[in-house]
């Protein structure tokens, strides 16, 4: 057995390295430092993701039917490995590939893909995700913004809430109430502009900008954007999630950082004399790697076309280890990475641990993780 890359898949790796290295502007740090829900980040990330789009690498690992190059998912997952440490110069659009676009491949008409896949192919639209509400984040099933069906149309009622990039999305894959039973869900995909929605940014522990609450009132929707069936969109739901929980390569962006880390360290002349430091930078690599080795594991389950596993939520919770293990780091040895501003010149390591630390919370609280992995991995009784 050899764990390691193929030829193929490092001369791939070598060649996303070089198009970021040719095709990031500049002024990208700058830019950067807006935030990656900014106007400007989006604005370059349009840019950028055509220009990947236009060397094949965008959505290389869809299939060809669909508009992709039949690639495997670990080129997709290399991709991620090499942009997300870069500040993800895709913008919002990486969750068109990661999880939006295999939910629309698998449960879209043929008139929606037709619609709908060729400017996600091209790099030129962004999505939002209109899953949680004030009491339907961890029980999304609880949710009740709702969906009637009046002739052709659906009028939508209700709020959505720590949507990000809503003010950016011309497009939301919306989850709406549509029937007495708790599984009664529809899927609705929504005109931003439509209207009867309002947008409201709300301030949180991600930069200023990229939560909202979003408002329909008596919002149409024609029932050509529904995905799926009526009723029946927890289905595609819970397999977009699949898709979503390893979809951020978390455990890459925390391992550059700590590299980053320890070169700055050693420059201050704190790091080679302290085992102390020492021994600390090596528990966060050490889960870093940890955490990237259940990540492939269910890369291997997706190449091999075997169903999603629980192993999505172990993976899940292995990059929430390895980040608090890089934040205690930072706290307690560079605590002023906490702050905004970049460490000598450097935007990489504040950027890591300003857009990691939701990751207890976003795309699924951890706590539900551990409880998806107790019940169903473990066959453990649900507590009372
Ligand atoms: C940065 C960020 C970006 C986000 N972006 C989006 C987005 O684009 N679109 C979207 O729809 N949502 C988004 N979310 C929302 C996210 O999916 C929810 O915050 C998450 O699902 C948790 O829901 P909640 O906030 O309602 O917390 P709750 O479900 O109320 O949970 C609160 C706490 O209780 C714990 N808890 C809840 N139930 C249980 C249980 N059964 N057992 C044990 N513990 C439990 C949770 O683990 C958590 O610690 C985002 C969140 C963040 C932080």
């Amino acid at each position: 057995m050899e764990f390691g890359w193929p030829e193929a898949q490092r001369k791939y790796r070598e060649r996303v390295r070089s198009i970021i290295d040719r095709d990031l502007p500049e002024d990208w740090p700058e830019i950067h430092r807006h935030g990656l829900a900014s106007p400007e980040q989006a604005k370059a990330g349009r840019v950028f993701a055509g220009k990947l789009a236009k060397e094949g690498l965008l959505v290389q690992h869809w299939p060809k039917e669909f508009g992709g190059g039949d690639g495997e998912p670990w080129e997709h997952f290399i991709l991620g490995e090499e942009m997300w440490p870069r500040g993800e110069p895709r913008g919002p659009q990486y969750m068109n590939v990661n999880w939006l676009g295999p939910a629309l491949m698998k449960y879209a008409s043929a008139e929606q893909r037709e619609r709908f896949l060729p400017p996600i192919i091209a790099g030129d639209v962004i999505w939002c995700q209109l899953f949680s509400e004030p009491s339907a984040g961890s029980d999304l099933a609880a949710m009740q913004t709702k969906s009637v069906r009046v002739g052709e149309e659906y009028v939508v009622n209700g709020m959505k809430v720590w949507t990000s990039y809503a003010r950016l999305a011309e497009w939301g894959f919306l989850l709406t109430r549509s029937g007495p039973a708790r599984r009664d869900i529809t899927i609705l995909l929504v005109d931003m502009k439509s209207p009867g929605i309002t947008i409201r940014p709300f301030p949180g522990i991600v930069e200023d900008g990229h939560l909202h609450e979003v408002y329909f009132d008596n919002v149409r929707v024609h029932v050509e954007n529904r995905l799926f069936e009526e009723n029946r969109g927890w289905e595609p739901v819970t397999y977009a999630l699949n898709y979503e929980r390893v979809g951020v390569q978390r455990y890459q962006i925390i391992h550059d950082a700590m590299h980053q880390a320890v070169k700055e360290l050693k420059r201050r002349g704190t790091f080679d004399n302290d085992p102390l430091v020492q021994r600390d930078a090596g528990i966060v690599l050490a889960k870093c790697e940890a955490s990237r080795l259940i990540s492939y594991e269910v890369v291997d389950q997706r190449a091999r076309n075997l169903p999603p596993s629980e192993d999505a939520s172990v993976a899940r919770m292995s990059a929430k280890e390895c980040i608090m293990a890089f934040n205690d780091f930072v706290s307690t040895w560079m605590p002023e990475v906490l702050s905004e501003e970049p460490i000598g010149g450097d935007w990489q390591l504040s950027w890591a641990h300003s857009f990691t630390i939701a990751s207890a919370i976003a795309a699924g609280a951890y706590e539900i993780q551990c409880d998806i992995v107790a019940t169903r991995q473990l066959g453990l009784p649900r507590g009372a």
